[in-house]
């Protein structure tokens, strides 16, 4: 099932508190709590919620991943991880 992009999922995401998600690219993008997509409703990409959009812009290592954690990989039961370094995620 493709993922919604909505608040609601938004701010269930877990990737603000993975050790993939750098203090660089929070800091870049202003991400520091998932509250801040509310004020990011507009833009077409938002560094978050990758399972739903596109890889991330500002991640580019591994460095474990929350996704299999995430209430949003089990509601729409989701096999993949390591959303922001593939869109689409990889297995
Ligand atoms: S499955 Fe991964 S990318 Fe998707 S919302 Fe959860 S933590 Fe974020
Ligand atoms: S998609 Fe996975 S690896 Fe990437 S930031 Fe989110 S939880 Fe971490």
């Amino acid at each position: 099932m493709r993922v919604e992009k909505t608040k609601t999922n938004a701010q269930m995401c877990q990737c603000l508190n993975c050790p993939s998600y750098t203090t660089t690219c929070k800091i870049k993008n202003n991400m520091r709590t998932n509250e801040d997509v509310l004020q990011k409703e507009n833009d077409e990409h938002w560094e978050l919620l990758f399972c739903a959009i596109e890889k991330s812009n500002c991640i580019h290592e591994n460095r474990g991943c929350m996704c299999q954690t995430c209430p949003i990989h089990k509601k729409y039961a989701l096999n993949n991880e390591d959303y922001c370094l593939h869109t689409g995620g990889v297995f």
